[in-house]
């Protein structure tokens, strides 16, 4: 299936159907982050630059012998109305998209349990997911004088993939909570961005750290625009922190929970939303 070129208006995605992608190969990045690098006809036409826009991946659940998906229609999708058909949907980021050799990259975070990281973890050539979006606006970041980054392990494929992309002479700083030293890798990213790794991801309350690391860092407010992404309390907590005590407005900010501790994905997305709008009030 060749996926038609649905930039409407520039820099804009109209949402194409679903379609199947297959994997061409894995990278075990760290202890808990593996590459998926995806092919296939699905893929062609897929907007370049993209990098951390979100996708939708959907899976085959274990008692179903095919990956059915669903129709987009201008209201949403269209399931099949046997329920029993209907795969398992996880949301993911854009790491990096190569035209010439048709690759779409993605980072799972690889956690305890859970469809989509299990899938990742034991993911071979030649497997098959459903692959919807991207849509909307391409997620680029505005030119600042200054870009602070905090996420986790889930936030890793949309953060590195903007990272690589910055002007070389961006400066700022990335704050990452991870497991542990093992998850520690080298980021492509400019000279003047720096990184700091803390760990303990998996204690509940270590996102705590990532507010006190940015309390140490000399923030320059004015001109300042923050990328902010992982379990929900980190989110919440930085972005309270940037916003109360620091005045930066929600315009210089992307903050978005992508997980929940607890929660799996079904249960938490609608929660996700009120979060959000509770964010922005
Ligand atoms: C816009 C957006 C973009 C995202 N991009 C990425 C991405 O590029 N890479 C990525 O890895 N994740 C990304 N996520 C997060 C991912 O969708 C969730 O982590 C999702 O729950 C994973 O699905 P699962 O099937 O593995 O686990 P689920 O079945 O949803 O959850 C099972 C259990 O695992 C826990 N859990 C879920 N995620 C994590 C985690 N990261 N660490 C530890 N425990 C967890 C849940 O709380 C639950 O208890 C994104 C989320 C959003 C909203």
């Amino acid at each position: 299936m060749h996926m038609p070129n649905t930039e409407t208006k520039p820099g804009f995605f109209k949402p194409p159907q679903p379609r199947p992608i297959t994997v061409r190969r894995t990278i075990r990045i760290t202890e808990h982050l593996q590459r998926v690098i995806f092919t296939g006809d699905g893929l062609k036409g897929f907007p370049e630059g993209w990098e951390s826009a979100h996708i939708k991946l959907l899976f085959k659940k274990e008692h179903q012998t095919q990956l059915t998906l669903p129709t987009l229609d201008p209201k949403g999708p269209i399931w099949p109305e046997d329920q029993a058909l209907k795969p398992d949907v996880r949301v993911y980021s854009v790491r990096s998209y190569d035209a010439q050799n048709n690759e779409l990259a993605v980072d799972f975070a690889l956690h305890e349990q859970g469809v989509a990281s299990t899938w990742a973890r034991h993911a071979k050539p030649g497997d098959i997911v459903g692959l919807g979006g991207p849509g909307g606006y391409c997620p680029k970041p505005p030119a600042s004088d200054y870009y602070l980054f905090a996420g986790d392990l889930s936030a890793l494929s949309g953060m590195g993939g903007l990272l690589a992309t910055l002007p070389t002479d961006a400066a700022g700083h990335a704050v990452i909570l991870v497991p542990g030293p093992e998850d520690v890798f080298e980021l492509d990213r400019p000279d003047n961005v720096r990184v700091s790794w803390l760990y303990g991801s998996e204690t509940p309350g270590s996102e705590a750290k990532v507010v006190s690391e940015i309390q140490n860092l000399e923030l320059p407010m004015r001109n300042l625009w923050a990328w902010l992404a992982g379990e929900q309390s980190l989110v919440v907590q930085v972005r309270e922190h940037l916003k109360d005590r620091l005045g930066v407005t929600s315009q210089q900010m992307y903050a978005t929970p992508f997980w929940k501790r607890g929660l799996d994905e079904d249960a938490y997305h609608d929660a996700r939303h009120d979060v959000m709008h509770a964010l922005e009030n």
